[in-house]
């Protein structure tokens, strides 16, 4: 176990494996992996959201033609999606079990995306302003540093490309719709899925981003309405969002 603590969270206790992951996150991932690409699995949730997602960010981004590197891409229901858009893309994750299954998905759609375990810092070293657009969703509030990996994502991008996270407020609010709500009442999600402490206001975010040169560029709530089981995107960001930046030209 190694402490690690930072100005705005509390001491996390965590099992660092290389730079900036932790080992039970992945795993947390690892496990659930062969229900990826199950509809009705505990990445329902992401599956419902994806068309969603996939829309603003193609709206700002025009995915066609581009470049792009999703990271923490899982089973690769967003990497897949892009890809069928018209953009290349290279899905980067930490859980060998998660890439499997996204290979085998994309063998057996058709959709071509290569995915190569490695971690956003790393990639950022070997391949600095190379892609378009970098996409990281649902993945900075399960690492152990997410400064670390906007560094990355800021590196990663050419001069005038977009990178798009998106990641779980904190507040009471968010409290009990993403963690009491989905894991406990709804149960949506396994219980544990997600630590309150990691969740990232967006202040919080927009400040990581600023710190590495990016600009903010729009924000996006997305909501659930458990009566209708409708997801929408809104202004509402109290509880999930997303934001899009761009790197200065
Ligand atoms: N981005 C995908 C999957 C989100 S689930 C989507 O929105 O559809 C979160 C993913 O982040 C998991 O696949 C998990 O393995 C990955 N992950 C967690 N910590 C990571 C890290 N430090 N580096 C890379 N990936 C990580």
């Amino acid at each position: 176990m190694t402490q690690i603590s930072s100005p705005l969270h509390p001491t996390v206790e965590t099992t660092l494996i290389g730079k900036n992951a932790d080992a039970r996150e992945i795993d947390k991932f690892s496990e659930l992996a062969h229900r990826w690409w199950d509809p009705e699995s505990e990445f329902k949730p992401l599956h419902e959201l994806n068309p969603l997602r996939l829309g603003w960010i193609d709206g700002i981004a025009s995915l066609k033609g581009k470049d792009v590197v999703d990271i923490g891409c899982g089973g690769g229901i967003l990497a897949e999606s892009m890809a069928r858009t018209g953009a290349t893309v290279r899905g980067i994750d930490l859980s060998t079990k998660a890439l499997k299954v996204a290979d085998l998905h994309s063998l057996e759609s058709g959709v071509t995306v290569t995915y190569e375990e490695i971690a956003a810092e790393a990639l950022a070293a070997r391949m600095p302003a190379s892609v378009d657009v970098v996409t990281c969703m649902e993945m900075l509030e399960h690492v152990p540093d997410p400064q670390s990996v906007l560094r990355a994502c800021a590196t990663l991008v050419r001069p005038g490309g977009h990178v798009f996270c998106s990641t779980i407020n904190r507040n009471l609010k968010a409290y009990l719709l993403a963690v009491v709500g989905a894991e406990y009442v709804l149960k949506m999600l396994p219980r544990g899925t997600h630590d309150y402490d990691k969740f990232i206001t967006p202040s919080e975010l927009a400040r990581y981003a600023r710190n590495t040169g990016l600009e903010l560029v729009e924000m996006r709530g997305m909501t659930y309405n458990p009566l209708t089981q409708v997801y929408s995107l809104g202004r509402d960001t109290d509880v999930n969002y997303m934001m899009a930046f761009r790197r200065p030209a």
